[in-house]
């Protein structure tokens, strides 16, 4: 079950961009709109004051990155308003919801969601494949039509990579026959699952790579689990 107001998202975007063709335009596409969208949903555009102005009861305000000084009244008192703290959450689960349902929409495995105390993983595909979606923004879209870029997303990002590979080896530790596969969409350059605990990684916002794992779900799925 998709959350609200995710899964009113994920079917309006794919049912936009994604049902009648599939391409790498489309599906990166697919992913950017499902962020602006949910940025969009809770207000998490990038904007500043000047706290300055405000004392005297005058609002100096914008979007994007704040001016430094003011440009009211000319002191370093400007304040990038702490939306960013919920960037990487937000989009974060909004790329999980916008995978799930892809995924479901292109494969007839079955596809589950792992409850929130399930710290390893986001998804099971039968019982044999683990799936950890690690995505995220790669700009924030500004009301004014502005692009704040965001220089880190998904696995680019070498905490969220970390992160990614240390739940590999705690699945891998307990269920070494398994699949452990990172789902993303941003993946820097050089990285490589040589002598790690982790199948395969795949940004999913590419055509080649979403068939890929495809196969591999395919040639790996183990029994489809009653609960499924
Ligand atoms: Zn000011």
């Amino acid at each position: 079950m998709i959350p609200e107001p995710y899964k009113s998202i994920v079917n309006k975007r794919y049912e936009l961009i994604l049902k009648d063709e599939i391409d790498n335009e489309k599906l990166k596409n697919y992913f950017d709109k499902c962020f602006e969208d949910i940025c969009s949903h809770y207000g998490l555009h990038a904007c500043w004051i000047c706290v300055n102005c405000m004392k005297s009861e005058t609002l100096t305000y914008g979007w994007g990155e704040k001016p430094s000084p003011c440009p009211k009244c000319s002191q370093n008192a400007t304040y990038s308003i702490a939306t960013f703290q919920s960037w990487a959450s937000k989009t974060g689960d909004m790329f999980e919801w916008a995978f799930y349902k892809l995924f479901r929409e292109i494969s007839e495995l079955k596809i589950r969601s792992m409850p929130r105390q399930t710290k390893t993983h986001d998804f099971e595909i039968t019982n044999k494949i683990a799936i950890e979606a690690k995505g995220s923004a790669e700009y924030i879209k500004n009301p004014d039509g502005t692009k704040y870029d965001l220089d880190i997303p998904g696995m680019k990002r070498s905490d969220t990579e970390k992160k990614a590979f240390s739940n590999g080896e705690k699945y891998k530790s307990l269920h070494p026959s398994n699949k452990f596969y990172i789902v993303t969409n941003a993946i820097p350059k050089g990285l490589t699952i040589k002598g790690r605990a982790v199948d395969g990684f795949f940004n999913v916002a590419k055509k080649k790579e979403l068939d890929r794992l495809l196969e591999e779900c395919i040639k790996y799925q183990g029994k489809t689990l009653d609960s499924f």
